[in-house]
């Protein structure tokens, strides 16, 4: 049975995974959606001797019905290799009774790379099989980690091209330097004077530019998507959420059935929407925990049902989650209206021009598994303190956000299931906010005697991608107004 993708905003004809994945967004603007959500095949006693390759063979084939096996297998196999520091590729690690699901051993040592290691294989597979021959751009907004992860993805790949646009004042110096010294000829690294939303929007509007697609065809250009909009990216992130169950059953953690919480820290919605899609596979989740910073736009949209991105934007030491339109919100808006792509049409243009939407009542009760919580900045702090402390273990900004929301949930819940906190990011990548969190004496060092220093206390090797970056030259200098992104982009297609 081959399984159809729709875009969230209307029903015309579903088209297969590889179409989806080619397009990224679909023309209407809405984001695709499998037709159902297809059943686990493997029971969870099996899921247990499964390695994270055969993981993710096992669900990547319900999801890209239209890739053979050998397709699927030369993708899995070109993505989870080498280029992680570890064989087990996302380990668990338990500290303090909670177990920390660490999706930072691929190359830029941050989540996306758990998705955008295997989307360029994806794509190129993709549009071989769709006989396409336009080289593909891939222009992609980043909040930081997305830029790196997509650029070090595609980076001299055959047949694409990738720009990047980041809010040059809104990433951490760390992710600044690892995106302006990405080499690859086909690489472009642009910062603009903006936020992470003027970013994605300015990338949102050429897509949906009908004579700029025109204008770039005749030239042999066609646009795709790095986003997490993309299904090559969601797929590939319920893997884990799958392989840690399987991972807690083996080391009799838990039994087998036995229901786990999963706290996720968010910006985009891409990751927790991924721990929904596995649960509603039949992985035995329990509670999905929203973990938001100060921009806990959804936070109070999980409270109230009214989504109202008209506030403040907070720049915090978690810039990855700084965001106030959570694009992939839209995929569960669309399955909780029970499938009904007018009303998330009509929420999604009530967003667009008056900056905010209300559910209904019937929605947000269908999103009751989820729930939201977020932490300031100095709970954010303290969480990467209190855990140091108490285990030695050292977690990162966006980590401690999510282990901030979970400890007071389980306080204020009583819930004693076990958890998993979805750790997004090496330490290694935010060294100074960390180390200042660790003990305030840090301030005055220099970034890299920090990493030092971090890897001293922490006794944590320091990573390859940051031991690059030490020396490494600025090879992308630009900067553009949020106005000119189109312009730059077509100076770059010349
Ligand atoms: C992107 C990112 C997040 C947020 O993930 P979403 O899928 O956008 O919700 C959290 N932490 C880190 C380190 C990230 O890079």
């Amino acid at each position: 049975m081959n399984l159809l993708y729709q875009s969230t905003r209307s029903h015309t004809a579903p088209i297969t995974a590889s179409q989806a994945i080619l397009k990224g967004l679909a023309e209407d603007g809405g984001l695709y959606v499998p037709e159902s959500i297809p059943k686990l095949e493997v029971t969870l006693k099996e899921l247990s001797t499964l390695t994270y390759q055969q993981t993710a063979y096992e669900v990547m084939k319900l999801y890209f019905t239209d890739f053979t096996e050998e397709e699927l297998k030369s993708c899995i196999n070109n993505a989870y290799d080498e280029k992680f520091d570890t064989k087990e590729i996302a380990p668990v690690k338990e500290a303090g009774g909670l177990y920390y699901l660490e999706l930072f051993h691929g190359s830029t040592i941050a989540f996306k790379d758990m998705a955008l290691s295997i989307l360029p294989h994806l794509l190129t597979t993709a549009a071989r099989k769709n006989n396409v021959t336009d080289e593909i751009v891939i222009l992609t907004a980043t909040s930081g980690d997305t830029g790196k992860a997509a650029l070090a993805g595609f980076a001299d790949v055959k047949g694409t091209k990738i720009i990047v646009f980041y809010p040059k004042d809104g990433v951490s110096p760390i992710q600044e330097k690892q995106m302006v010294t990405q080499k690859g000829s086909n690489t472009y690294v642009i910062g603009i004077d903006g936020n992470f939303d003027d970013a994605q929007n300015g990338v949102k509007a050429m897509f949906n530019n009908k004579k700029l697609a025109e204008d770039l065809k005749a030239k042999g250009y066609v646009f795709s998507s790095a986003n997490s909009i993309n299904v090559g990216r969601l797929v590939p992130q319920i893997v884990y959420y799958i392989y840690a169950y399987g991972n807690l059953l083996r080391k009799g953690v838990i039994s087998e059935g036995e229901k786990i919480n999963v706290a996720v820290p968010t910006g985009n919605f891409g990751n927790i929407l991924a721990a929904y899609f596995a649960k509603q596979m039949g992985l035995p989740l329990g509670k999905l925990i929203c973990a938001s910073n100060e921009n806990k736009v959804l936070f109070d949209f999980l409270e109230t049902g009214v989504y109202d991105r008209k506030r403040e934007f907070i720049l915090t030491s978690s810039p990855s989650m700084d965001i106030l339109i959570s694009s992939n919100l839209e995929r569960l808006l669309y399955l909780a209206s029970g499938k009904d792509s007018d009303k998330t049409l009509s929420l999604m243009n009530s967003l667009a021009k008056e900056g905010e939407y209300e559910i209904t009542k019937e929605m947000k009760d269908n999103m009751s598994g989820i729930l939201g919580g977020y932490a300031s900045e100095s709970q954010t702090a303290e969480a990467i303190r209190k855990v140091y402390e108490g285990t030695g273990y050292i977690i990162d900004t966006h980590t401690a956000v999510g282990a901030s929301v979970y400890v007071r949930y389980k306080e204020e819940s009583k819930d004693e299931s076990k958890a998993i906190i979805a750790s997004t990011a090496s330490p290694y990548k935010f060294t100074r906010s960390v180390m200042e969190a660790v003990d305030s004496k840090y301030g005055s060092m220099e970034d890299f005697e920090l990493v030092d220093e971090l890897s001293r206390i922490s006794r944590v090797p320091v990573p390859a991608a940051i031991e690059e970056i030490r020396r490494a030259e600025v090879l992308h200098d630009r900067v553009c107004k949020k106005d000119e992104m189109q312009l730059v982009v077509e100076e770059i297609l010349k």
